[in-house]
């Protein structure tokens, strides 16, 4: 029995320090009593529920060039995509006739005025057709405030931007240094969707090169100081035609990147017990149970891709993306099937917004 976690576990709130512990924990039966009080405490706040997002992942072209990420503008060695508009609408449908009431946009990033008003009229397509009862959240990256304005007014309800890392200076060692890529801008841009009142969502990858135990404890408090209503967490994969690959030898094993998501989800859930967590992909690249076992540490939202099929696999943040070229019914029965293993009920047809933000805006 390790008395010194029990009384963390026990605590009202937790300090860095009792996070960095959490963080260290190895010891199986440890790590199963952290594990057992996030499902705990999700069960008695959010419901034992597993909520369901359609994920659309609209086009792989980006401004940005991230040294981290496989769709960077520089990187020339992938074929670049961009769906239509009816497509994108079709697919929204499609999901909503299959019972699925939450989708998200996510995409590479454009400012353009072209690609701001296609996001508009897919906005309203969606909003009129599932007479505002579709549940929409957007990944678009960073706008201007004028534009989340615009997006929310044609229906959109969330908005997911990852912080990445909020250390500033890991920031800066992650991203090109150039004016398109300034934490001071993320953080303003995250200010900006919570000032419009959208449900925010933010979150930070894992097992970066040069990234601290105490840099995650820190994330996390970074996390709970923005009192986001949404968190998307998952393990830094490297990508070989990216800069950031060259620092490879300075990473952790995968397994243990994982290993260290699942406690980064169990944490959040034990400071911010009412919020949307996800199970991101990025934990199924490692380990084919990866968002069954975000679900046995906490979490209460998984993404699956109902890309067309056309465009699938095509959207490679990272290496190993799992593709699956089944039809939407079939993934979405997959999906059930595998959160009905972790004791959870899957939740369809309900728009699932977060606990945390519906108390706020009572
Ligand atoms: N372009 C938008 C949204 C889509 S990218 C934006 O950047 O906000 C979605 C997320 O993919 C990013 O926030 C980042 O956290 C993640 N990502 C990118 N490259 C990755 C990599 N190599 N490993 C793991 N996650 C990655
Ligand atoms: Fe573009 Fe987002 Fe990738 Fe950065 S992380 S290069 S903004 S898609």
């Amino acid at each position: 029995m390790n008395s010194h976690l029990n009384d963390i576990l026990n605590k009202s709130s937790l300090t860095k320090a009792d996070i960095v512990y959490l963080l260290k924990l190895n010891n199986p039966s440890d790590l199963d009593l952290l594990f057992q009080q996030a499902v705990n405490i999700r069960n008695e706040y959010c419901g034992a529920k597993v909520f369901f997002r359609g994920l659309i992942e609209i086009s792989n072209i980006c401004r940005k060039n991230c040294l981290y990420c496989g769709i960077r503008i520089e990187n020339k060695a992938i074929v670049r995509y961009d769906i239509s508009e009816k497509e994108i609408i079709d697919t929204a449908f499609s999901a909503w006739d299959n019972g699925l009431a939450s989708i998200v946009l996510q995409s590479g990033e454009r400012t353009d005025k072209v690609f701001i008003h296609k996001i508009i009229r897919c906005l309203q397509a969606i909003s009129d057709y599932t007479q505002h009862k579709m549940r929409i959240t957007l990944s678009l990256g960073e706008q201007k405030k004028e534009t989340y304005k615009l997006w929310k007014e044609a229906g959109a309800d969330a908005y997911l931007l990852r912080i990445e890392t909020s250390d500033s200076d890991l920031f800066r060692k992650i991203h090109p240094d150039n004016r398109l890529h300034r934490f001071e801008d993320r953080l303003r841009a995250l200010e900006h969707l919570k000032e419009i009142g959208f449900q925010v969502g933010t979150g930070v990858m894992i097992g970066l090169p040069f990234q601290s135990i105490e840099s995650l404890a820190d994330d996390l408090i970074f996390i709970q100081n923005l009192d986001a209503d949404m968190a998307g967490m998952g393990p830094y994969l490297e990508h070989q035609e990216t800069p950031l690959f060259l620092w490879r030898n300075h990473l952790t094993d995968v397994n243990e990147r994982l290993l260290l998501t699942l406690k980064m989800y169990a944490i959040l859930r034990i400071l911010m017990k009412d919020i949307n967590i996800a199970s991101t992909t990025a934990t199924d690249a490692i380990s084919s149970s990866g968002r069954l076992k975000g679900i046995l540490a906490g979490a209460n939202v998984i993404m699956p891709d109902i890309t067309p099929e056309k465009y699938l696999g095509k959207y490679t943040i990272y290496p190993n993306k799992p593709v699956s070229k089944l039809t939407l019914r079939k993934v979405l029965e997959k999906a059930e099937t595998m959160v009905k293993t972790s004791g959870c009920e899957p939740v369809l047809a309900d728009r699932g917004d977060p606990v945390h933000y519906l108390l706020k805006s009572l």
